[in-house]
């Protein structure tokens, strides 16, 4: 599906609406988190947020290592 545009609507700057943009990188997006007290660093990884956010909430999420590369892959792809 080609689309007219992939850039975020929430952002002034043209961002590329990447599943990482929306999830993570877009200011509505880190707002929503610190919202409910959660820091992600975006220096790192989508995993090892994703990991720090397990950290941060201090419960067990159902992450399998083998689930590791599907979820980056995911969160690199576009809409
Ligand atoms: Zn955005």
């Amino acid at each position: 599906m080609n689309l007219p545009s992939y850039s975020c609507v929430l952002c002034p700057h043209n961002n590329e609406e990447t599943l990482f943009h929306l999830l993570l990188e877009c200011p509505f997006a880190q707002e929503c988190w610190i919202n409910i007290s959660l820091f992600a660093n975006l220096s790192d990884e989508p995993y090892t947020i994703l990991n720090s956010f397990k950290t941060q909430l201090q419960v067990i999420l159902r992450v399998n290592e083998d689930w590791k590369q599907p979820m980056l892959e995911w969160l690199e792809h576009t809409l």
